[in-house]
């Protein structure tokens, strides 16, 4: 088999919270008296590093600390959290894929604590070798986790035999950077026009990555 490892992002992949987040979103803009988003827009030009997302949607940090417009985004993300739903298909396919050999595990810029409770609140622990999530809420970005989560899978010296499967443009960087191959899906935080032509396969959804990850079986 070519793949013995899918590695999934969980936010917009997994997790259908973009709408959440442009609730949010809005609502924090609103404070700053910034127009709010539609969520089209939104996934039109959502992207890490989060601050840069923010600075162009207005808000200025030399008088607003970043710091706590994070902190207000999570506690509000986190009070709401659970409002979200899975992605259709989620237990169906992670459980088609453990069926057919591949080991799972998740690589998210969300904080590893919240991350662990949310994979456990929707009952998919099971189906995961190892949840790895940032030490922070800045949302930096995880090419470092990446790289540390590939590791401690003992899969660095073969990252060939791994796809990171992701939702926007940074999972298909996180992927470069630790070598392993990737598959975006654009039915979370990014707009289809914005993974295209990036050298690297799209599908719409769930039902199209595991018929795609499957086919690359050797
Ligand atoms: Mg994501």
């Amino acid at each position: 088999m070519r793949y013995r490892h899918v590695i999934w992002d969980w936010n917009g992949t997994l997790l259908d919270d973009a709408w959440l987040c442009v609730e949010i979103l809005n609502g924090l803009m609103r404070e700053a008296n910034l127009r709010p988003l539609t969520v089209d827009e939104y996934r039109a030009d959502f992207a890490f590093p989060v601050v840069k997302f923010y600075e162009r949607r207005g808000f200025d940090f030399k008088t607003h600390s970043f710091d706590k417009v994070s902190e207000q985004y999570i506690s509000a993300y986190n009070r709401r959290r659970f409002e979200c739903k899975l992605q259709p298909g989620t237990v169906a396919m992670l459980a088609q894929l453990r069926e057919a050999g591949l080991e799972q595990s998740v690589l998210s810029a969300y904080h590893e604590d919240t991350l662990r409770e949310a994979v456990e609140h929707y009952g998919l622990t099971k189906f995961f070798t190892r949840l790895s999530g940032l030490d922070n809420i800045r949302a930096d970005g995880k090419v470092d986790r990446g790289k540390a989560h590939l590791r401690a899978l003992k899969l660095h010296e073969a990252p060939h035999t791994v796809v990171l499967i992701g939702d926007t443009a940074h999972d298909h960087e996180v992927a470069a950077a630790i070598g392993a191959d990737c598959l975006l899906l654009h039915h979370g935080h990014m707009h289809p026009t914005r993974l295209s032509g990036r050298g690297v396969s799209v599908v719409a959804n769930l039902a199209e990555a595991v018929e795609w990850v499957l086919a690359e079986r050797d």
